[in-house]
C-alpha cells in the first residue's frame, strides 16, 4: 500500500508518457512480453501468482513487504499479528497452500466467545446466559435477550437456506448471498435497543468495520453465524509463527518474479495485450503481458480499471470499505495470568472492540512460558478517527482500557505496536450488491483482465479464503486460456 494506505489516484502521474504511447504496438514476438502480471502482493495476488509460477508471470507489490492485511512480526519464540489471524479450515485453498509452503497451522483452543461489559468478564459458560450473568437493569436483560434470540433464529435460518450447500459452485453461493438481507440495515433488524444492550451489537458489527446503521441486515447475520459456529468452526486455527509467514513463504520461493515497493499506476489494453506501468523508486516503467490479475481492493481495482473496463470499474468503487485499527502488545509475565484461557472477547464500550490472545494457541498444558502476545481493535468510525493519530496517541488511547480490563497487566508491557487499516475490510450495506456475476468474468476488450480479492467474500464480509479463492480461479482460467492460445 502507499504511504497513504490508498491506492494510486487518478490525477497522480501520467501512466503512459507519450513516447510510450507513440510505441504502443506490442509485439507478440517481444521476448520480454510476460504470460501474466499480478497486481498486488496481499494473499489474492500471492496465491494467483504461486499457481501461475509455472508461467512467466511478474507480481507487482506497492508496499514494501508482502502480504497485505496477513501481517506478523516474530518475536522470539511468540509473535505479534496486526491483521488477519483465524485460517479457515482443512480443505480450504489457504489450507492447501499452508502446507504446499510447508507451513502448519495449530488449533486455537482458548474461548473465542468472551464479553467484559458492565464491569464483568464473562469468558466461560453459554452465550445464551449472558444476559442473566451480566450486571443489567431488568429492562436492560430483557431487550438483549429478545434480540438475542431474535438473532439465534435468523442465523439458524440462515444455515438452513442461505449458507453454502456441499458441492455447490461458489459463484451461485455469492449471488444467493448477495441477496440476502439487504432490504435492511442491521440496526433496523435489531430494533430499538438500550444504549449498553446496542453497543453489544455495534461492537460485533465493527468486526465487519462498519456501523450497525451501516450494514446490511444480511451481512450482520452471516457475521453472528460464523462467530457462534464456536467450537464446530472451521476457522479456529492460527498459523504457527504468524500469519504473515504465509505470504513470506510465498513470495520467498517465487523469488525476483515479486517486485515490492512497485506501485501499478494505470493499465491499458491494445491489440489483446495488457500493459501496466508502475512506479518505482521514483521512475515509472511499464510491463506487458498477455493477462493481468488485479489483486487490490475494490476501490484501488477502480481506479486501474476505469478505462478499461468502466462497467466493472463503476461496480468495484461503490464497494463500502471501513478502518481498522491495531494494537499487538508484547507482555513479560512471569508464569500465568488471567486471560490465558481466553482467545477473542467483545469489549463493547472501550476505545477498542476486541482483546485477543495470541499466544493462547501455542499454549500447552502444565508448562506455562514466561511472556505473551496479546492484539486490541477499533474497528469502523472510531478506527478511522484515530487514523490520522500518532501511535503514542493510540497507545495512550488504548492502555487505560487495557489496564482497566486486566489490571494485572500493569509493568507487563514489554512493546506495543500500531498498525493503521485504511481498508479494513469489506462489507455489504443495504441495497443490491454492487459485485455482480460479471466481475468474475475476464474484462476488457482483449477479455484478458482478472479480478481477485477478498471482495468476493460470501455474505459480503471479507476474509482470506474469498481472496485466494478467487484469485485461484482468476488463475486458473488464466492458464487455461493460456493453454487454448498456445494450441
Ligand atoms: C485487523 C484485521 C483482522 C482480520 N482478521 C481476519 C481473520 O482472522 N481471518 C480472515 O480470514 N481474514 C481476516 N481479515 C481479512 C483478511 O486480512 C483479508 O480479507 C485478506 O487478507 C485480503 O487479502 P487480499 O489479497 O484480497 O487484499 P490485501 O491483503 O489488502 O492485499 C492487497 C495488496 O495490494 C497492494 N496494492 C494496492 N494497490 C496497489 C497497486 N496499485 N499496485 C500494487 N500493489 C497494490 C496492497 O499494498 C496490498 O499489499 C482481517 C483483516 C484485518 C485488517
Amino acid at each position: 500500500m502507499t504511504s497513504s494506505g490508498r491506492g494510486p489516484e487518478p490525477d497522480d502521474v501520467t501512466p503512459f508518457p507519450d513516447a510510450l504511447q507513440r510505441e504502443s504496438h506490442m509485439n507478440e514476438a517481444d521476448p520480454d512480453l510476460l504470460d501474466a502480471i499480478v497486481v498486488g502482493g496481499g494473499i489474492a495476488g500471492l496465491t494467483a501468482a504461486w499457481r501461475l509460477r509455472h508461467r512467466r508471470i511478474l507480481l507487482l507489490e506497492a508496499a514494501d513487504r508482502v502480504g497485505g492485511r496477513m501481517y506478523s512480526v516474530q518475536r522470539g519464540e511468540y509473535w505479534l499479528n496486526l491483521g488477519a489471524h483465524l485460517f479457515p479450515g482443512p480443505d480450504s485453498v489457504v489450507q492447501g497452500l499452508v502446507r504446499e509452503v510447508g507451513l502448519q497451522t495449530i488449533p486455537v483452543t482458548g474461548g473465542m466467545m468472551g464479553l467484559a461489559l458492565a464491569g464483568r468478564t464473562l469468558t466461560t459458560g453459554s452465550i445464551d446466559l449472558y444476559p442473566l450473568r451480566l450486571p443489567l437493569t431488568l429492562r436492560e436483560r430483557v431487550a438483549f435477550a429478545r434480540a438475542g434470540l431474535r438473532l439465534m433464529r435468523e442465523v439458524r435460518r440462515f444455515h438452513r437456506d442461505v449458507a453454502p450447500k456441499e458441492g455447490e459452485a461458489a459463484a451461485d453461493v455469492r449471488r444467493r448471498l448477495a441477496d440476502y438481507g439487504t432490504d435492511r440495515t442491521f440496526a433496523d433488524f435489531l430494533g430499538t435497543l438500550p444504549p449498553r444492550v446496542e453497543s453489544v451489537f455495534s461492537c460485533a458489527a465493527h468486526r465487519a468495520t462498519a456501523e450497525s446503521e451501516e450494514l446490511s441486515a444480511g451481512c450482520g447475520v452471516a457475521l453472528f453465524a460464523k462467530v457462534w459456529a464456536g467450537k464446530d468452526s472451521l476457522d479456529r486455527r492460527n498459523l504457527l509463527g504468524g500469519s504473515g509467514r504465509l505470504p513470506e513463504e510465498l513470495s520467498k520461493r517465487l523469488g525476483d518474479r515479486v517486485r515490492v515497493g512497485a506501485e501499478a499506476i494505470g493499465l491499458r489494453v491494445d491489440d489483446g495485450l495488457a500493459e501496466v506501468a508502475y512506479r518505482q523508486r521514483g521512475t515509472t516503467q511499464t510491463a506487458r503481458a498477455r493477462h493481468v490479475v488485479l489483486a487490490i481492493p475494490g476501490r484501488q481495482a477502480s481506479l486501474l480499471l476505469a478505462a478499461v473496463a468502466p462497467a466493472a470499474a463503476s461496480a468495484l468503487g461503490k464497494l463500502a470499505y471501513g478502518a481498522f485499527l491495531s494494537m499487538a502488545i508484547l507482555t513479560g509475565e512471569a508464569g500465568a495470568m488471567p486471560w490465558d484461557e481466553v482467545y477473542a472477547m467483545a469489549t463493547p464500550g472501550r476505545a477498542f472492540d476486541m482483546f485477543f490472545n495470541h499466544a493462547q494457541p501455542i499454549r500447552t498444558p502444565g508448562r506455562r512460558s514466561p511472556g505473551g502476545s496479546l492484539m486490541v481493535y477499533a474497528g469502523a468510525h472510531a478506527a478511522d478517527a484515530l487514523l490520522a493519530k500518532t501511535d503514542d496517541e493510540i497507545r495512550d488511547a488504548f492502555l487505560p482500557d487495557l489496564l482497566d480490563l486486566y489490571p494485572a497487566l500493569r509493568n507487563l508491557i514489554v512493546e506495543t505496536k500500531v498498525q493503521r487499516w485504511s481498508i479494513g475490510n469489506v462489507f455489504a450495506r443495504p441495497g443490491r450488491q454492487p459485485l455482480t456475476p460479471d466481475l468474475e468474468r475476464p474484462l476488457g476488450p482483449g477479455g484478458n483482465v482478472h479480478l481477485a480479492g477478498d471482495h468476493f467474500a460470501n455474505g459480503g464480509l471479507g476474509e482470506m479464503e474469498a481472496a485466494a479463492g478467487s484469485a485461484l480461479t482468476a488463475a486458473d482460467r488464466i492458464d487455461r486460456l493460456l493453454m487454448a492460445a498456445s494450441g
